[in-house]
Formats: structure tokens, C-alpha cells, sequence
């Protein structure tokens, strides 16, 4: 195998996990519960195969290009492809066609899903890492964006206009990013300093600077 950078290149994806499917004996990458990409190991542990998943057109032009893409093994062979580990296709080739089955299958899920999968709140915050999740707290995703420091009955008003208004999963893609209502929406016990922080941190959990 000569992308020995694979797994962790994977693992480094938001929401990524990995197993063993025993039977198969595929080491499989999963975004909540949907693989999007696998190692097929033989008996020995030797991979012979990486499955992946591509837009048809896209798959179907690039397994003309290199002859180390195949249609996909033991998988729907529209969709799924797979790459000899030993073959001619290009490190970057590769991690831009693992980027794709990542977005292809993250793309594939209900908003809800998305943002379940990703383990991360419309605005950025990681609600696992908060000591009242789970208690005083079910979580932004979970409850809807009703947590226990928004409005009586209502959404906090970021989740409201994020998801709610304009269906995203979240404030990632807007052009707006660092609004007025991410600015209205603090914790008090925050210094000035402190809340610009939190806006930094959150932006970049979004993949935004
Ligand atoms: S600030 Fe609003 S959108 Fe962000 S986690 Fe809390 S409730 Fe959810
Ligand atoms: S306007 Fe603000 S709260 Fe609404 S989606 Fe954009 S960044 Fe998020």
C-alpha cells in the first residue's frame, strides 16, 4: 500500500470514524452511519483494494484515465469505485477522490443527519464539550436549537435564521459570517475579549477564517 497518509487523512475529516467489518475484512470510514470510503484487506491484512464513491461521470472518466480504477468492487458499480493501493494514480488524485466521496455522502443526508454527523451546532460550538449537555441541556441539534439559554418556547436566533429560515446546515456558507445575531447572541459572563475569541473559534470549527 503506497498511501500509507490515507487513514489519517481520513480520520482529520469532521465526524469521521472508522471500524472493522469482520466478514469483509474492510476497514471502513464512515460520516455518522454511512461509509464513504473502505480498505479491503485480504486474508493477510493486505489491502487490495480502496473503495470510494464518485459521481458517475466523473468515475466512469477517470477509470478510462488510469487503470488502477476499477469499477467498485463488491459495491454498486455506478456509484463506487475502486483503486488498486499499489497502482499509478497520484497522491493528490486520490485524497481529491476521497474528498469527494466524503461530500458526495455528507451531501447524501437529511440536514439533521449532517449536522448530527458532524457532532457540531449551526453556530460552531461543540455542545459534547459543555458541562450542562446532557443534564440542564439536550443539546442544540437535539433539541432543535431550544436550548436552555433561548428564548422561552423558541430557537436561540442564530439556529433560528441559519436553519430554520434559511435551511442551512449552518452558518458556514453565509456571507454574513460574523453577523449581527452571532454578535447578539453571548453568554454574559463573558468578558469582550473572551466573546471575540469564542466568535474566532467557532468560525474556524465552521471552516470559515
Ligand atoms: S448559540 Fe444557538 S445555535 Fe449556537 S449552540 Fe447555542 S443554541 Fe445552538
Ligand atoms: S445571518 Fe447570521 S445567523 Fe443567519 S445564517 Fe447568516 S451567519 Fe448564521
Amino acid at each position: 500500500m503506497r498511501y500509507l497518509w490515507m487513514d489519517d487523512y481520513l480520520l482529520e475529516k469532521r465526524g469521521v470514524t472508522k471500524d472493522l467489518q469482520p466478514v469483509w475484512n474492510w476497514i471502513r470510514y464512515k460520516i455518522g452511519e454511512k461509509m464513504f470510503a473502505a480498505i479491503c484487506l485480504d486474508s493477510d491484512g493486505k489491502p487490495y483494494y480502496i473503495n470510494l464513491k464518485l459521481r458517475p461521470e466523473e468515475g466512469d472518466f477517470l477509470r478510462h484515465q488510469y487503470p488502477d480504477i476499477l469499477p467498485g468492487y463488491y459495491s454498486d458499480k455506478v456509484h463506487w469505485n475502486s483503486v488498486r493501493p499499489d497502482g499509478q494514480v497520484p497522491d493528490e488524485l486520490l485524497k481529491e477522490m476521497l474528498d469527494e466521496s466524503y461530500a458526495l455522502v455528507l451531501g447524501s443526508m437529511s440536514k439533521k443527519q449532517q449536522r448530527a454527523a458532524l457532532g457540531i451546532s449551526c453556530c460552531g460550538t461543540e455542545c459534547k464539550t459543555c458541562p450542562f449537555y446532557g443534564g440542564q441541556c439536550a443539546g442544540c441539534n437535539e433539541s432543535g436549537g431550544k436550548v436552555f439559554h433561548a428564548p422561552a418556547g423558541k430557537a436561540c436566533p442564530i439556529y433560528a435564521c441559519s436553519v430554520q429560515k434559511r435551511r442551512y446546515v449552518s452558518c458556514a456558507g453565509c456571507s454574513a459570517l460574523p453577523c449581527e445575531i452571532w454578535k447578539s447572541v453571548r453568554d454574559p459572563a463573558m468578558s469582550e475579549q473572551q466573546f471575540e475569541a469564542s466568535i474566532h473559534e467557532r468560525m474556524k470549527k465552521l471552516g470559515r477564517k
